[in-house]
């Protein structure tokens, strides 16, 4: 499992290839994201492999990416998939992935989401309220097809503490309090047979650096199935959601497997072993094993202080803007080291800032923003009246596939049109 890493003269690779040569596979276009198909392919396999038995599903978090040829490794590699839309579920759906092997969360789904989810007969609708419940059931009975639905619990325990990224100000939204579960389940004992209640589920946060505090909440989902089960229902499957972290520079996490077997235990452990485990991690899976490479356009000295201006800003990475996130920037040709540069996008905000990174005093002509394989190309916009960037994907060592950027051109011409 490559995904960045150097060689002995120093120079970038992505799955163990040099960047530079993968820059020429798209013809030196930059802004660009490349991904190791190779190393997110073998990581949902040892995610499947930990899991061991078939029933268990790996419903990779589509959001994090939704690139075709990186799901159609996802589903070659067994995986399945959590969406939180409509063209998600298409997506995900067009790429080979068994609709038996799909869940769909989301606080505020459509009913065209839902008549989709609903035809596809999909492992399980997340319910996040029980007025969700309510619509679901109407959505099921006027197609006359029975809903499998799962709730999704908010099991209101503070991971925020050691979480990397705090969620839990707007947990509120999400998911379903354990005090209205009795009512959930009364709702769709009720609904003459249009709802079936087959899991749990519950996702509650992102960026967790290892598995104790993930299986906190888990215990909840836990003892919320056996509730259920005493109260005469049936269940299907647990959901124990994402969430778990990867290194962005600031210390190792334990790795994607480490959950993915804590959890097992954990449902083994709770007397609930025959039940199916389903986990839904996006991050991890994904961003170890993408890159952007960004050209410096200009660089910027005044009072001691050094900017180093790309062409790739928050248009094209949003996540440092956003939450202050770091990536690390390095450069192509070199290790990091000496002084420290600024390094910023060409987007008219100060929000439009990488941060400082070490890159010695001769200013680099290209540079890797590490780490972006999640959360990256996803939450691109055009703003500025920027083209969104090109997308490489890369296996055995080639650029096996190119999205490239649509351009300027077409922006101006999309927006005449507005
Ligand atoms: C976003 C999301 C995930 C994935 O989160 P990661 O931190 O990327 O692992 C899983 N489940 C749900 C419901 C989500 O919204």
């Amino acid at each position: 499992m490559d995904g960045f890493s150097r060689d002995a003269q120093q120079r970038a690779l992505l799955g163990g290839t040099p960047l530079l040569d993968l820059l020429d596979g798209v013809g030196g276009q930059t802004p660009a994201y490349f991904y190791d198909l190779d190393g997110i392919e073998a990581t949902v396999r040892g995610l499947v492999a930990a899991l061991g038995d078939p029933r268990h599903t790996v419903a990779y978090a589509v959001k994090a990416n939704t690139a075709g040829s990186l799901l159609r490794r996802v589903a070659a590699a067994g995986g399945g998939a959590d969406v939180v839309s409509g063209g998600e579920l298409a997506v995900a759906e067009a790429t080979g992935i068994a609709p038996s092997k799909i869940v769909m969360s989301g606080v505020a789904k459509l009913d065209a989401e839902l008549d989709l989810a609903l035809s596809r007969r999909l492992l399980g609708i997340q319910a996040e309220s029980v007025e969700e419940l309510e619509r679901i059931g109407q959505r099921a009975r006027a197609l006359g097809v029975t809903a499998r639905v799962a709730l999704r619990v908010n099991p209101s325990v503070d991971i925020d503490s050691h979480a990397h990224i705090a969620t839990g100000h707007d947990e509120a939204k999400f998911g379903i309090a354990r005090e209205a579960l009795p009512e959930a389940w009364r709702r769709i004992d009720a609904s003459e047979g249009w709802l079936e209640g087959v899991g749990l589920s519950m996702h509650v946060g992102s960026m967790l650096r290892e598995p104790g505090p993930y299986l906190e909440a888990a215990r909840v989902v836990c003892e919320e199935a056996r509730a259920r089960l005493r109260a005469g229902g049936r269940l299907d499957y647990l959901s124990f959601g994402g969430g778990f972290g990867i290194d962005y520079g600031e210390g190792a996490c334990e790795p994607p497997v480490a959950f993915a077997r804590a959890a097992l235990d954990l449902l083994r452990a709770e007397g609930l072993g025959a039940l199916r485990l389903v986990l839904e991690p996006g991050r991890a899976i994904v961003a170890p094993f993408g890159v952007l490479v960004a050209r410096v356009v200009q660089t910027k000295e005044h009072q001691g202080k050094r900017w180093l201006m790309l062409d790739a800003g928050m248009n094209d990475l949003l996540r440092p803007a956003l939450y202050q996130a770091h990536h690390r920037v390095e450069a192509l040709d070199a290790a990091p080291s000496g002084h420290p540069w600024r390094v910023v996008g060409p987007v008219c905000e100060s929000a439009d800032d990488f941060g400082l990174h070490p890159m010695g005093s001769e200013a680099p002509a290209l540079v890797v923003l590490r780490d972006a394989g999640a959360y990256g190309y996803t939450m691109a916009s055009e703003y500025n009246g920027r083209a969104l960037p090109t997308e490489a994907f890369v296996s055995g060592g080639r650029v096996v596939h190119v999205s490239a950027t649509r351009g300027v051109e077409d922006w101006v011409r999309r927006r005449l049109e507005a």
